[in-house]
């Protein structure tokens, strides 16, 4: 039975103070946690999550990563940076990415490589936007995006990797995907990894992300092919985080 994983998207928010009262209140909780956990946290604060965090049941990582290994390029931050820091995972391809930033598949796909290359477990986000759901295009979108990476770094990669299905339309609505809709798209994940390896795919963490509250945690949890949930606004408040941790 594959383990389950709830991750943290802090997102751009924080304060020192604020961080410490947030970190100290999930790190007590999570020595009690059934699931394993990690929050993602903005650049500045790695060096408080990792000086907080260290030897504690829950992990820290980054929202973002270089495409390059490292160079010229002001601004960006290196996989080996974030190694540096502690960091265990790391989020490629979060839609907010996608969209704003002008991530394309090429983009994430490099981003998941270098990951990997220096010992981080890329986060990979997917998802279709609302238009597309309504298009009939869901499955196609999510299967580019997955095909990408796979064209890129090998169907084997995905046993050092976790899967983030995330609805756009469901990111930060307060619309959660029904049960039925997540598990339907995880299932064709988790379909389209076996066509090439049967074993990597049984084995794939595949969360669900958008909108997950400790009120419908429970329901999207116990689905067949969800393994967990990348949580954003929820992951800021301690008790919400704390209680869709307990519902893994
Ligand atoms: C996210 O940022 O990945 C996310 C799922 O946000 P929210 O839980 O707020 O919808």
């Amino acid at each position: 039975m594959r383990a389950k994983l709830v991750a943290g998207n802090w997102k751009m928010y924080g304060s020192l103070a604020a961080n410490l009262t947030l970190l100290t209140r999930v790190k007590e909780a999570a020595a009690t946690f059934r699931c394993a956990s990690v929050v993602f946290v903005p650049f500045p604060y790695l060096a408080q999550a990792r000086a907080a965090l260290s030897g504690s049941a829950l992990a820290w990582g980054a929202q973002n990563v270089s495409e390059h290994g490292q160079g010229a390029y002001t601004g960006e931050v290196s996989a080996a940076m974030l190694m540096e820091f502690g960091c265990r995972y790391v989020l490629v391809g979060h839609s907010e990415r996608r969209a704003l930033y002008g991530e394309d598949d090429a983009t994430v796909a490099a981003k998941f490589a270098q990951a990997q290359r220096a010992g981080l477990i890329p986060i990979l986000c997917v998802g279709e936007t609302l238009a597309e759901r309504e298009g009939g295009v869901t499955a196609a979108v999510v299967t580019r995006q997955l095909d990408a990476v796979i064209n890129g770094s090998g169907v084997a990669a995905l046993s050092r990797a976790v899967l983030a299905y995330e609805p756009v339309w469901a990111i930060g609505t307060g619309k959660t995907a029904s049960p039925q809709q997540a598990q339907e798209v995880h299932a064709l994940i988790r379909a389209r990894v076996a066509q090439s390896a049967a074993a990597v795919a049984e084995e794939l963490q595949i969360l669900y992300g958008g909108s997950v509250k400790p009120g419908n945690a429970k329901e999207l949890f116990t689905m067949p092919d969800i393994d967990g949930g990348l949580i954003g606004g929820a992951s800021l408040v301690a008790e919400d985080f704390v209680a869709i941790c307990a519902a893994a």
